[in-house]
């Protein structure tokens, strides 16, 4: 099937189906505004989809997708920072109580941070400095398991950079008052699609645990 024959039955699909059984959601949220209470950094993968895979309804979520679900440090240099701009409306506008960062297993964002020296990154202009903000994580794994393979390496890194987003949230003033203030939690979460399994890191232990 034409992949665009697809999506636009697709549409049809869900206009003729979920919009109408939810017609009043979707005009309130329109007449009334957008209240969602959560913010989500997920991937751009196209494998894992944050309201399909948490069954979230219009509303719930507002999600930033980029390349390894990232966070940079607050910086005010340049101009087009995406992901901070989400961020600032979501925590400043909307006014969202939890931010959680949603990392996944088989990443092909950190996939390319151990094929750094390949020759298959020729043209490849804006990758390698986006992913360059986990270069932290991925020098943490070659140091200390030196001798596991790159896959295993992969899933620690994955997670691993979960943790050096969160710590680039708290980089953010509006994030680290509302933090300090009692008024935002932030959470790193981590998905394995194959397995369906969910991990989420918990600070006392600080591990991923999985979720029932
Ligand atoms: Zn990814």
């Amino acid at each position: 099937m034409n992949p665009l024959t697809k999506l636009t039955d697709g549409y049809k699909v869900f206009r003729d189906g979920d919009f109408e059984a939810k017609r009043g959601t979707y005009e309130d949220l329109v007449d009334q505004g957008q209240k969602p209470k959560v913010a989500l950094i997920a991937c751009s993968d196209s494998r894992v989809d944050p309201a399909i895979v948490m069954q979230a309804d219009p509303g719930d979520l507002f999600i930033v997708r980029n390349v390894a679900n990232l966070v940079p440090p607050y910086e005010r240099e340049g101009n087009y920072h995406g992901t901070s701009a989400a961020l600032e409306y979501a925590v400043q506008h909307l006014g969202v109580e939890h931010v959680i960062i949603l990392g996944h297993a088989h990443c092909g964002g950190i996939h390319s941070l151990f094929e750094e020296n390949s020759s298959d990154g020729e043209g490849d202009f804006f990758v390698p400095p986006w992913m360059s903000l986990v270069k932290s994580a991925y020098l943490r794994v070659q140091g200390t398991m030196p001798d596991a393979s790159d896959e295993v390496k992969a899933r620690v890194c994955e997670q691993s950079a979960v943790l050096v987003s969160l710590e680039n949230l708290m980089t953010f003033p509006c994030i680290q008052e509302r933090v300090s203030a009692g008024q935002l939690r932030l959470h790193g979460w981590y998905i394995d699609i194959r397995s369906c399994s969910l991990q989420i890191y918990d600070p006392i232990k600080q591990s991923f645990e999985y979720v029932d």
